[in-house]
C-alpha cells in the first residue's frame, strides 16, 4: 500500500513528506493506522544531525497511537479494530532484562533501532530505496507496519493525541519518579530542564506527593509552564549566580532527588551537588555520545550519594500504560495541558522548526 511518512534523508537536511511503498504485518506484526505521534527532541535529534550514530534515510516518529487496521500470522490478543500505542523499546519477553521486569532494557529493543525485531523493513522510498524506521517505530506516517513487541493495547476512549504522548515523553518523565526513583511523599526534588521530559518530571513529583519542587530552565515561558504543572519554586539558570547554593538554601540542606532532563555533563555535575547527604541524581536527559560529568569521588564515599540513570523512565509499558491513562481520567496526570498546538502530517517540518525554537510543551501530528 502507499502511505504518506516524514522522511530524514540525510543529517541536518530538510525533512520531506513523501508517499511510501508500505508492506503488510508478516509473522508476528500488525498495520496500525497512525492517529497521532507526538514531535520528540530524540526525533530532532538524529534530524538536526547532532546525532553520530543518526542513520538515514529514515521515516522518523516513536511516540505515536492508533488502531489496528490488519493482523499478521502468528499475532495473539490484538484484533482489527484495538487502539494502541507504540513502544519505542521491544519487549521480548525471554531475555533476562525482560523476565525480571526490565523490559525498557530488553536485548533485542537494544538492537532493535532502525528496523523490526529481526532486522527487515517494509517501507520503500518511490525508487525502491528501503527506508529505515526510527527507534523501531517510524510512526510519522499515515500507517506503520510493527512488531506486536512495540505496541500495547489500550482501552477505547482514550484521544489518541493524548494517548501517543504517553508514549514517550510522559512515560520517560513520569516513570523516571515512580519507577526509578520512587520519591516518597514530602520530598525535595531539583528538576533540570521543564521541556517535555521535564514538565513529566515535575507533574510525577506533585502526583507522588513531593513537598518542594524547584524547577530549573533558561526559558521563562518553560518556567511558567513548570509552575502549571507542580513547581513550587522556580529558578532562570541563565540569570542565577550560584544555582546549588539556591538550591540547598530552598532545599533546607539539599533535594533528596535531582532530575536532570537535559543530558549536559555540566548539569549532571550540578545535580549531584545540589543533593543532600543520601540523595540521589537520576539523570533523564540524553546525552551525547562524546559528553562527560565529573563527580567528587570524596563525595559518593562520605555523603553516600548516588548517581544513576533513568531510561523511559524504567517502563514496564504494558504495565505502566494504563496506569497513565487511568492518572489522565482521575484528572490527576495533564496531558492536554502538554499540547501547545497540532499540526497535520505535510507540516511536520514547522512542527520541528517549532520545537528548535522552544514553542511547544509538546507538539502534535494529527492524522
Ligand atoms: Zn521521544
Ligand atoms: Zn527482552
Amino acid at each position: 500500500m502507499k502511505t504518506k511518512a516524514a522522511v530524514a534523508w540525510q543529517a541536518g537536511q530538510p525533512l520531506t513528506i513523501e508517499t511510501v511503498d508500505l508492506q503488510g504485518p508478516k509473522f508476528g506484526e500488525v498495520l496500525v493506522e497512525i492517529k497521532a505521534t507526538g514531535i520528540c527532541h530524540t526525533d530532532y535529534y538524529t534530524l538536526c544531525g547532532a546525532d553520530p550514530e543518526g542513520i538515514f534515510p529514515s521515516i522518523l516518529g516513536h511516540e505515536g497511537a492508533g488502531t489496528v487496521v490488519e493482523v499478521g500470522e502468528g499475532v495473539s490478543g490484538f484484533a482489527v479494530g484495538d487502539t494502541v500505542i507504540s513502544s519505542f523499546v521491544n519487549m521480548c519477553g525471554k531475555c533476562r532484562y525482560c523476565v525480571t521486569g526490565r523490559p525498557h532494557l530488553c536485548d533485542v529493543g537494544a538492537k532493535a533501532i532502525i528496523a523490526l525485531p529481526d532486522g527487515s523493513l517494509r517501507t520503500r522510498d518511490a525508487s525502491g530505496v528501503p527506508l529505515n524506521i526510527f527507534s523501531a517505530c517510524g510512526v510519522m506516517a499515515e500507517y506503520a507496519t510493527l512488531h506486536v513487541d512495540n505496541v500495547v493495547k489500550i482501552a477505547p476512549g482514550m484521544p489518541l493525541p493524548q494517548a501517543a504522548l504517553i508514549s514517550c515523553g510522559v512515560m520517560t518523565g513520569v516513570g523516571a519518579v515512580f519507577n526509578t526513583a520512587k520519591v516518597e511523599p514530602g520530598a525535595s526534588v531539583l528538576v533540570i530542564g521543564a521541556g517535555g521530559v521535564g514538565l513529566n518530571v515535575i507533574q510525577g513529583c506533585a502526583i507522588a506527593g513531593a513537598g518542594i519542587i524547584v524547577a530549573v530552565d533558561m526559558a521563562e515561558h518553560k518556567l511558567d509552564l513548570a509552575k502549571q504543572f507542580g513547581a513550587t519554586h522556580v529558578i532562570n539558570a541563565g540569570k542565577e549566580e550560584n544555582l546549588v547554593k539556591t538550591v540547598k538554601k530552598l532545599t533546607g540542606g539539599g533535594a533528596d532527588y535531582a532530575f536532570e532532563c537535559i543530558g549536559l555533563g555540566k548539569m549532571v555535575e550540578q545535580a549531584f551537588r545540589a543533593l543532600r547527604k543520601g540523595g540521589t541524581a537520576l539523570v533523564v536527559g540524553v546525552a551525547r555520545g562524546d559528553d562527560n560529568t565529573s563527580i567528587k569521588t570524596a563525595s559518593i564515599t562520605f555523603e553516600e550519594k548516588t548517581l544513576t540513570g533513568s531510561y523511559y523512565g524504567s517502563a514496564r509499558p504494558r504495565e505502566d500504560f494504563p496506569r497513565l491513562i487511568a492518572l489522565y481520567q482521575s484528572k490527576k496526570l495533564k496531558l492536554d495541558e502538554l499540547i501547545t498546538r497540532t499540526y497535520r502530517i505535510d507540516e511536520a517540518p514547522q512542527a520541528f522548526a517549532d520545537l528548535e525554537a522552544g514553542r511547544n510543551a509538546r507538539g502534535v501530528i494529527v492524522f
